[in-house]
């Protein structure tokens, strides 16, 4: 048997029929940049999110980077956030030229510490951006907490998270503004490259829909400098068509992180994902975490499974980062977890057959180890 990773095919498959429809309403519109089926998107996004509003963009990272210009954060600044994550979310505060301050991860869950985030609030700190890594929400009462007592706003990286719950309330409607990501492989993905900022901040949706069109008021009127970072047309008909169906894929990638769950626990040299009581966890990701990683991967692949790693060098390692002058031991928990995770295939399609067989190639993979 072979299992891929993600089974993108298998997606489309399923509702092709409506995606080419979806695709050919907006040829015949000829509504390519923006535009009505973006707008209808974006109501239907803010909806799913519990948010009053949704601004749609051109992709995950210009979605972070506009919530942190829309703030008005730039040079002299600093931002908090975590060395376990895609490099997308320092960037786009390296972008607007504040500081990433990063603070290690819960062992368990992966996401932000709560407990060593007051440390590394400043008087220079203008965001605070816990990352719902995996498709699980950080522990977003206690950093709240904190940060409304330093008076910082809270920024979701919710990426990996669209449909995620904390304490019952959606991911994207819990900070002050929210990314999303519909990169190909996200629980919602775009066929191409998209993005959206969630919000209740009416004024920080009216900056960042001006920086999203190069800072126009009315066409050819400019009133601040900005940027083009609008959502294709087609995008928003294809999210609009999968957005119908999202709600059904996170339910079946839940069973089966159940499945995983069942047959991995308890499975010596194997940790299972904690998933925090008070959290609906979407799986955008089910990572497991082993000892000598890299061997029971390329075990895994011989055996026919595909699996991944998120993410094998963590922001401060990274040579983009040098200038941060954090060496090896600053981030230990972040730093074990890139040594140890290993993401095994996800997918709404996968069966229990495939979960059975990829369970079993593991364990055989750690006992060859
Ligand atoms: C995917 C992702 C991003 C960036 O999104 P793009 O659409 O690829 O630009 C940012 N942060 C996290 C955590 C992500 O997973």
């Amino acid at each position: 048997m072979t299992v891929p990773f993600l089974d993108l095919k298998a997606q489309h498959k399923s509702i092709r029929a409506e995606l080419d429809a979806a695709i050919g309403a907006v040829i015949d519109s000829c509504a390519f940049a923006g535009g009505p089926f973006a707008e209808k998107f974006e109501k239907e996004f803010a909806e799913f999110c519990t948010c009053e509003h949704a601004i749609s963009v051109g992709n995950g990272t210009d979605a972070l980077w506009l919530i942190l210009l829309a703030l008005g954060i730039g040079s002299g600044d600093e931002v908090v956030t975590v060395p376990n994550t895609f490099i997308a979310t320092t960037e786009a505060i390296s972008l607007c030229g504040a500081r990433p301050v990063l603070v290690d991860i819960d062992p368990a869950t992966y996401t932000m510490n709560p407990e060593k985030l007051e440390q590394a609030i400043s008087p220079r700190t203008r965001a605070i951006i816990p990352v719902h890594i995996f498709g699980q929400t950080a522990e977003m009462d206690r950093i709240t907490g904190i940060a409304d007592a330093a008076g910082i706003p809270v920024i979701e990286d919710a990426c990996q998270a669209h449909g995620a719950e904390y304490r019952g309330k959606r991911a994207g409607s819990i900070g002050r503004a929210a990314a999303f990501s519909f990169y190909p492989g996200k629980n919602l993905g775009a066929c191409g490259e998209a993005g959206a900022i969630t919000t209740n901040d009416a004024e920080i949706a009216a900056r960042a829909r001006m920086f999203r069109d190069h800072g126009q008021e009315k066409k050819y009127v400019h009133r601040i400098v900005g940027w083009n970072a609008r959502m294709d047309g087609i995008q928003g008909a294809i999210l609009s068509v999968k957005l119908r169906h999202i709600d059904d894929w996170n339910r079946r990638r839940r069973e089966n992180a159940a499945v995983y769950d069942e047959l991995l626990s308890g499975v010596k040299g194997v940790a299972i994902p904690a998933c925090a009581p008070n959290s609906r966890h979407v799986y955008h990701v089910y990572s497991v975490r082993v000892r000598a990683r890299d061997a029971v991967m390329s075990s895994m692949k011989d055996l026919g499974v595909n699996c991944a790693i998120h993410y094998p060098i963590p922001i401060h390692l990274q040579k983009a980062y040098d200038e941060l002058r954090l060496p090896k031991g600053s981030f230990p928990t972040a730093e074990q977890c890139a040594d140890e995770l290993l993401s095994l295939p996800m997918y709404p399609e996968l069966g229990r057959q495939e979960i059975t067989y990829v369970c079993d190639s593991l364990q055989k993979s750690i006992r060859r180890g």
